[in-house]
């Protein structure tokens, strides 16, 4: 009779984060991104409205961060939210970090969470009449759109 506890169990295993994280200094990003993508991933900025590449942009793939290519959005996640930028209902699980912010608004700033690259906000509510009642807000610049490979994912056979 009797509790034993005994000995250590090793089942604490650490979470293991999605993607590995990108880590590189301010003067290899400024190298690497064209100027507007630096200033939109690397320093918040925001491209302006109804500018971006893909705004009007609907065709099968996935969206991948432009500054480590992590597959951030699928196509399929995509809707016409009018608001001048490309708008996400959904995201790759795990692939877009979110952090409050305080300044100058009240709203969540989204972030590509292997490089911490800016995407752009999330925001909710229901007038978005989308699955999840959100929308992500995301800068062209801030994505790379790489299409469907011919054949992937088709088999419909007979
Ligand atoms: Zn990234």
């Amino acid at each position: 009779m009797g509790n034993q506890s005994s000995s250590s169990k090793n089942t604490h295993m650490s979470a293991e984060p999605p993607s590995p994280a990108v880590v590189k200094s301010d003067e290899e990003w400024r190298a690497e991104l064209t100027p507007e993508q630096y200033r939109v991933l690397r320093k918040k900025g925001t491209e302006r409205a109804g500018t971006g590449e893909y705004n009007k942009h609907f065709e099968e793939g996935t969206y991948l961060c432009a500054g480590c290519e992590t597959p951030l959005y699928e196509a399929e996640h995509k809707f016409d939210s009018g608001c001048g930028w490309p708008a996400f209902y959904d995201s790759v699980e795990g692939a877009v970090a979110r952090k409050s912010e305080s300044f100058p608004d009240t709203r969540t700033e989204i972030l590509c969470s292997a490089c911490g690259g800016h995407i752009g906000h999330v925001f909710a509510g229901e007038g978005f009449k989308t699955p999840t009642n959100e929308r992500h807000c995301a800068n062209s610049v801030s994505l790379k759109f790489k299409p469907k490979a011919k054949g992937e994912g088709e088999g419909e056979g007979e």
